[in-house]
């Protein structure tokens, strides 16, 4: 059994300090690993029926990609402000080492869809909440919010309690 971990770098006072950053391009750059991550996130879903998933800017991309491939679903970027291209919907937020806003675009979700809220790292959860937002603002439904690691002692399940919460690594 391949150990995730291991490739998983941590690059203590980065982007700032105090902050341990967890660095997975190691992780990115192994196809075992990444595959092995891609189907633990896929097993985490239970295949639940999943219409979109939604990925967080940027490193969120990666595994939502390959999730909504292999759900079958369709994937939609929320990206930071002024990065996407249309109309978008705009939700401000804190986060860990700052302060920041998310778009989506408008037509990014429709009434009644699914969607599965990816993202690499939740720490505070404050980004993760912003996407929920501007995903149900559009009128979705939030099936799951799935992410590669949690920091659990961040406490950022918290602010998602209303969400199903699953990570494939806990620290
Ligand atoms: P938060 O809103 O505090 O849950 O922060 C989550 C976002 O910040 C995610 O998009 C992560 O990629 C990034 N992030 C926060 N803390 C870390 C960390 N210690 N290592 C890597 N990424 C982090």
């Amino acid at each position: 059994m391949l150990d995730i971990e291991q490739y998983i770098r941590e690059i203590p006072d980065f982007p700032k300090k105090g902050v341990s950053f967890k660095d997975i391009t190691p992780l990115l750059a192994h196809p075992d690993a990444l595959n092995t991550c891609a189907q633990e996130l896929l097993n985490l879903t239970e295949m639940q029926p999943i219409d979109k998933v939604v990925g967080i800017e940027s490193r969120g991309f990666f595994f939502a990609t390959l999730l909504a491939e292999r759900l079958g679903a369709g994937f939609v970027p929320i990206r930071k402000p002024g990065k996407l291209p249309f109309d978008t919907l705009k939700q401000p937020y804190t986060l860990e080492y700052g302060m920041d806003a998310l778009e989506i675009h408008e037509d990014a979700i429709e009434k009644g869809d699914r969607v599965l809220v990816h993202d690499d790292v939740l720490a505070t959860g404050g980004t993760a909440q912003a996407a929920c937002r501007l995903v149900e603002s559009l009128g979705g439904t939030i099936v799951q919010c799935n992410f590669l690691i949690e920091l659990s002692f961040l406490k950022g399940a918290r602010k998602l309690s209303k969400y199903e919460v699953r990570s494939v690594l806990t620290y």
